[in-house]
């Protein structure tokens, strides 16, 4: 298989120009091509000779992904099932807000953490996404929509930290000013809890949002829900937190799905206001999306209305997550790999 031309940040490109013989400023057209452009073939790449694209064609491709299928929400939210093109296919979600576009990306095929109110957990952990094959997931619905998408969250299929080298990689290419031109700012990044990276992430001189998968304040119940508490608990999350926000001055935001009678009761609100006092944080409360043979089920409304008011009373802020593409099952947790069976591809890889 030919490699992934995606995968490759500039300075590689460049590298690779000085290999192949060619002056190290082709690196940055062809990067603009790739990432502003969003060209589907390097006939396209009219600024450089046809040797050079005979070149670049004999050994990479483009990795376009194939639309598998797409389903439209009924609050606009769509649900992209792409085939990766190894015969594995993967979801990604895209959101319109007020303030733009936001794809929710997956960073792995399948996921290993086992949570137990995941529908990912589903199915089996296949293997990791490249860099290239993070931003493809952007790149094929800008093209597919026609539009610029102006945030990212690694919220969709796998443990972003358990990619640790590729989702950095992606999003240095996000960032690039040459390129996609996306601000850390406008990128979050989900974990369910892996300490150690945590800490790595800190170290990296970021400003991307971190969210931490926290749904309880209490090891006994959250190691119930998320088998990585037992590998890291509570305590060891909450100090690499603390460091996170020392170290980054950003504010942290825990996101917490409600299950009913499980985690939704004042007694868990009072423990979690106990745990993150003081903290620079935000806390987002999910209504817990049921899964198939999923054992939790929804709040009540009035449950979780009382739960973030008590949180807002004792000066913690708390907000409702809205719910966007639960009917197309694009919600939290709601998406799962699959094997591409009979593939009808829209778009021809290349
Ligand atoms: N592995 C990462 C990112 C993927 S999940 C993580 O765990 O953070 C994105 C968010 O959806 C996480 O906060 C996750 O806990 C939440 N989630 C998973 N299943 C859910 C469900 N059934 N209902 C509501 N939220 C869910």
């Amino acid at each position: 298989m030919k490699k992934n031309i995606k995968d490759y940040n500039l300075d590689e490109l460049k590298q690779l120009m000085v290999e192949l013989g060619e002056k190290p400023y082709r690196a940055e057209q062809i990067f603009k091509w790739i990432f502003i452009e969003n060209v589907t073939s390097f006939d396209e790449m009219t600024n450089i000779s046809i040797d050079l694209r005979n070149k670049l064609k004999e050994n990479f491709d483009l990795h376009i992904f194939n639309i598998i299928q797409k389903q439209v929400s009924k609050d606009g939210t769509k649900k992209y099932l792409f085939d990766v093109l190894d015969g594995n296919a993967i979801e990604s979600v895209l959101m319109e807000y007020k303030h733009g576009f936001t794809i929710c990306v997956s960073s792995q095929i399948g996921c290993k953490m086992g949570c137990k109110f995941c529908a990912s957990t589903g199915v089996k952990f296949a293997r990791n996404l490249s860099s290239g094959e993070i931003v493809e997931q952007l790149l094929a619905v800008q093209r597919d929509e026609n539009i610029k998408i102006s945030n990212l969250v690694f919220m969709g299929i796998g443990e972003p930290l358990d990619n640790y080298d590729n989702v950095m990689k992606a999003i240095k290419i996000l960032n690039n000013q040459k390129g996609i031109n996306m601000g850390a700012r406008h990128i979050s990044i989900s974990t369910s809890g892996l300490v150690p990276k945590i800490y790595k992430l800190a170290d990296e001189d970021l400003q991307c949002t971190l969210s931490i998968s926290l749904h309880s304040s209490n090891n006994k119940k959250r190691s119930e829900m998320m088998p990585v508490n037992d590998v890291y608990n509570i305590e060891e999350l909450i100090k690499a937190c603390k460091y996170y926000i020392e170290k980054t001055n950003k504010r942290i935001s825990f996101e917490y799905a409600l299950a009913k009678e499980d985690n939704d009761n004042l007694k868990d609100a009072k423990e979690l206001v106990k745990l993150l006092n003081g903290m620079l944080c935000h806390v987002n409360l999910i209504p817990i999306n049921r899964i198939e043979n999923g054992k939790y089920s929804k709040s009540t409304n009035e449950n979780i209305m009382k739960f973030r008011d008590y949180l807002n009373e004792k000066g913690i802020v708390a907000t409702i997550r809205r719910e966007l593409g639960s009917d197309i099952d694009a919600a939290c947790g709601q998406l799962r790999k699959k094997e591409v069976k009979k593939c009808e591809p829209t778009q021809k890889p290349i």
